[in-house]
């Protein structure tokens, strides 16, 4: 059987108009969500259950759990309440065994359903304020008339990811319906040996237990199931990807004792054991027949610029030219200003290449690229635009810092004629993200600081320590040393971030008149921006107060204090990264973190921060605090949207599939032997990762 003829006949593809209870309307809605066909609908997984399938007595209830009870309605009132936000309706509901409050807010129109002697269901969170209460709970009247939905009382309940237009019951029915007439058309898609070997329940069983479980217990495998069927296809994606790459020809540079021993010499410093071992690991891929592919993790500080020398030297050494793309102008003249010192005396031909305005100037850096009279030129990532060719480039580092532009490197492709690719980031990783997003790179780690580090002194600043956090920062001032304040961004506000940090400087103002006070905000005009940051790396500011615009990558020494304001208002990966602005000479460094924070989740954060140092780990727990999308504070993460695999909680889950997938892909990297799973690859990922033309 053709893969291609199975979808076009096979029922589950067809439209979800077919089914009954959509029309072209519904359709429309549900084409929100992502539903298009019956099969959609079928892997519309729930995100939650709700348990209400045993009903217990007002008496039996605990504060806090969610739960279902039933009793006769005794009386229904309105408590206004002061201000716009409407009324409370209150409506009393008694069983034999006491009597609890039903609370709605601001859902006054909802009184008239209810009337003084009718039974009632209720489904919602117990609370306890002065007496009982059951808030915002789901309800129903079994005695009239209003009978009790099957698919909604009574038992274990899915909640479904909905959109406007669309409710739980509707959701619920139809996909009842769908199970009922299509899950005998449903194909496996899972390969029989992995089923077997990962002990998968079949995919009909699956579907059921994991939409209308009968009990808890069969949902842990219908979702396991899932979880790993998800994160199979989107690491055989990747794996396709990579061996696309390691099919490719590229450059086998060669490194002899001498090139070796050439490029160390340029280092006033004994390379670190990390460094040494990523070294390594690096070389091995350059000297290898295809292009290499890998990224490079390590720390703010922890001395990755080094080892990405090492490589593009090595490329160079070679007779290929080599490419330093940072994210912004600022970190690119500062790459620039590192390698002139490593390199100075040196024959290497380096050039910076910022601003892309056409000029005359430009013109001419542009020849020269072309016509190799440039050996490593440094830039943004503008260098993969198109006015910029190269001879033969060899090697590519891509700086990333913070910001992962996982379509910048499909560029590179096209550069040079297979270039090797180190993208290296400062931000740490945990281990299950960078598996997913960086999936199809290979990984090295420096997870070590070069030694005569002082570790940064990190303190949480309340509002009555201010004062002595002020005299902290005086004391440093008077040593000649520099101070960064850091205010959050607002998010969609430019004008209140424009506003806090202006008022912060003025406060500095005054609270050190002494010192000169610099101000970095986001609507400063680049050049503006750019003569800030060369006050304050020439010590002309004392004080630089920004908003969190202030380049992540930025290396001055003499800083040795960095206040955070707000800092309850920050990522703990942020956090960290601003923490490592500092503490880069072997002098003390602090961290005064300003915050009186509201939330516990924002004081574990803090707390976090306080007691540890190490990015990995903090990047675990923020990992865990805010989950997958929110960790990398954007939205164009470029993780898959997993609908039962949960990055935060499925590492295990995540290797072994992710091993499974790599090892199929390896032995028949077509997927000849199963057209459907294959399939699924493709139309899951194809547009995301480009492997159309390998499949
Ligand atoms: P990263 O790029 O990871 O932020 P850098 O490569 O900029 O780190 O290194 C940070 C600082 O540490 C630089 O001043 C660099 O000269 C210094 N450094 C790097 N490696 C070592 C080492 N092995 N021993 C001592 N100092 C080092
Ligand atoms: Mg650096």
């Amino acid at each position: 059987m053709n893969a291609s003829t199975a979808t076009t006949e096979n029922p589950v593809y067809g439209p979800l108009q077919y089914l009954k209870g959509v029309g072209p309307w519904r359709a429309e809605v549900l084409s929100k969500l992502g539903l298009h066909t019956i099969r959609d609908l079928l892997y519309h997984l729930p995100r939650d259950y709700q348990d209400r399938s045993r009903v217990k007595t007002i008496s039996e209830v605990a504060f806090n759990e969610t739960t279902t009870i039933k009793g006769q309605v005794k009386g229904v009132r309105i408590i206004p309440t002061r201000g716009r936000r409407g009324a409370i309706l209150e409506v009393l509901v008694a069983d034999d065994t006491g009597t609890i409050a039903a609370t709605w807010f601001n859902m006054p129109y909802l009184r008239d359903r209810f009337k003084v002697g009718d039974e009632v269901l209720l489904y919602g969170k117990i609370h306890m304020h002065r007496y009982l209460q059951i808030i915002n709970p789901e309800f129903e009247f079994p005695g009239k008339g209003d009978a009790p939905d099957p698919l909604s009382s009574n038992r274990i309940v899915p909640i479904y990811p909905l959109t406007e237009g669309v409710k739980q019951n509707y959701l619920r029915r139809l996909i009842r319906k769908a199970l009922d007439d299509y899950t005998d058309y449903l194909d496996e898609i899972m390969p029989e040996p992995l089923i077997k070997s990962r002990h998968l329940i079949p995919l009909h069983q699956a579907m059921e237990d994991a939409h209308f479980p009968e009990n808890f217990d069969v949902l842990k495998p219908a979702r396991r199931r899932f979880a790993y069927e998800e994160i199979f296809l989107f690491q055989a994606a990747l794996a396709v990807r990579r061996q696309k790459i390691r099919s490719e020809k590229g450059y086998a540079f060669r490194i002899g004792a001498s090139v070796d021993s050439h490029i160390r010499s340029r280092f006033p410093f004994k390379l670190t054991n990390a460094q040494e071992r990523v070294l390594e690991e690096i070389r091995t891929d350059m000297q290898g027949a295809s292009p290499m592919n890998r990224l490079l993790q390590g720390d703010v500080g922890s001395g990755k610029t080094v080892v990405a020398l090492y490589a593009l030297l090595v490329a160079v050494a070679n007779g290929f030219q080599a490419a330093f793309m940072a994210p912004t102008e600022i970190l690119a003249e500062q790459h620039n200003r590192t390698v002139g010192k490593y390199l100075s005396g040196s024959k290497v031909r380096t050039m910076l290449l910022v601003g892309g305005k056409p000029s005359k100037e430009r013109k001419e850096s542009l020849k020269k690229i072309k016509d190799g009279e440039v050996d490593l030129v440094i830039g943004t990532h503008a260098l993969v635009s198109k006015d910029v060719q190269f001879k033969n480039l060899g090697m590519v580092v891509v700086d990333e810092q913070h910001k992962f532009g996982v379509l910048q490197r499909a560029h590179l492709k096209h550069k040079g004629v297979r270039p090797d690719v180190l993208v290296m980031t400062a931000t740490p990783i945990p281990r299950s993200l960078s598996l997913t997003l960086f999936g199809d790179l290979d990984i090295s780690i420096i997870d070590e600081l070069p030694p005569g580090r002082t570790p940064v002194k990190t303190v949480w600043i309340t509002k009555r320590m201010h004062h002595e956090a002020y005299r902290l920062i005086q004391e440093e001032l008077k040593k000649g040393r520099q101070v960064f304040v850091v205010y959050p961004l607002v998010e969609e506000s430019e004008k209140l971030d424009l506003k806090s940090a202006v008022e912060g400087a003025e406060t500095f103002r005054e609270n050190f008149p002494e010192s000169k006070v610099g101000l970095l905000h986001g609507r400063l005009r680049q050049e503006l921006k750019d003569a800030v940051m060369d006050d304050f790396r020439q010590r002309k500011i004392d004080i630089l107060v920004s908003t969190i615009v202030i380049e992540v990558g930025i290396d001055i020494p003499n800083a040795t204090v960095m206040v955070i304001e707000h800092a309850e208002r920050f990522g703990l990966a942020q956090l960290h990264q601003l923490r490592g602005r500092i503490g880069r000479g072997s002098d003390q460094s602090y961290c005064l973190l300003f915050a009186d924070p509201k939330t516990s989740d924002a004081r574990s954060r803090l707390q976090t921060i306080v007691n540890s140092s190490d990015g990995f780990r903090i990047a675990e727990e923020d990992l865990r605090l805010r989950g997958p999308g929110e960790f990398f504070g954007t939205r164009q993460h470029g993780l898959p949207d997993y609908k039962v695999a949960d990055l935060t909680k499925d590492l295990m889950l995540l290797k072994t599939a992710r091993d499974d997938a790599f090892k199929m892909i390896e032995q028949d990297c077509t997927l000849r032997e199963y057209p459907l799973l294959r399939e699924n690859v493709l139309a899951r990922y194809t547009s995301r990762i480009r492997l159309a033309s390998v499949v």
